[in-house]
């Protein structure tokens, strides 16, 4: 077939014209298909920060920390301070071994800052005994099964400061290791246990004293309702976890 010089155009319309007919139908369908709605909206991810994340995976967990956040055995920073983890046993309030271990773990900067306390301590005779530090979150609820009461048990849906690493339960001991007299025993959830409470010896009370005044000098802050508990200051900064006592180094 023979082309002049215009009859070509024709035939180049044409081909264009079917080329572009399929694209055509496309776009149409696309306005109107919920398929291709889809895949316009932006691809739902998982957040990144584990920190932000409740129930991190151990493994995960671990590797993804700074190392200053990690979990650690406070044995591994301060050997001295002495240890009587409560639920690790029976003798406590709800009357249950609820720990596979008797270990205290903090966040290692919180770990480092209970060390200065002891060793502010141990240049006037005295030292620490912790009964409780890092809790799994996975005992927390379990406590709240047995005990539902905010009262004595830290609420799953809030969590306890306890479950960040941040928080640990202790008094003060002698030389020999023996407590110092306070105004009650550890979980004692009475008025005797507030932190203004006037009662009792003036032994316990200045103990007590002694006891929130070390520390505070190095960064932690009581609560009004319990003597024996302190938050590291920075506590916000962490998040609640769920890795098991066993699994910390
Ligand atoms: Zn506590």
């Amino acid at each position: 077939m023979k082309f002049n010089r215009f009859g070509k155009y024709p035939i180049a319309f044409m081909l264009v014209l079917l080329c572009a007919i399929p694209y055509g139908i496309a776009s149409l369908h696309g306005l109107h298909h919920p398929t291709f709605v889809h895949a316009q909206e932006p691809p739902q991810v998982q957040s990144p920060q584990p920190e932000l994340n409740p129930i991190v995976p151990e493994s995960i967990f671990m590797s993804q920390l700074p190392s200053w956040a990690r979990l650690v055995d406070i044995r591994t920073v301060n050997p001295n301070i002495r240890l009587d983890i409560r639920y690790a046993t029976a003798n406590n309030f709800l009357k249950q071994k609820l720990y596979s271990t008797a270990k205290c773990a903090l966040r290692k900067s919180v770990a480092q800052k209970l060390a200065l306390v002891q060793t502010d301590l141990e240049k006037i005779g005295l030292g620490l005994k912790v009964y409780d530090c890092y809790r799994p979150f996975s005992v927390t609820k379990q406590m709240w099964q047995v005990l539902p009461d905010p009262r004595y048990v830290a609420n799953p849906a809030r969590g306890s400061r306890h479950n960040r690493g941040a928080a640990i339960d202790l008094t003060l001991v002698d030389r020999t290791g023996k407590e110092l007299e306070m105004p009650t025993p550890f979980d004692d959830f009475t008025v005797k246990a507030h932190r203004d409470y006037q009662g009792g010896s003036a032994l316990s009370r200045n103990n007590r004293q002694l006891l929130e005044d070390a520390m505070k000098k190095q960064g932690f802050m009581g609560i009004t309702t319990e003597w024996w508990h302190f938050d590291s200051e920075d506590w916000e900064k962490f998040a609640i976890l769920d890795v098991s006592l066993g699994a910390i180094p």
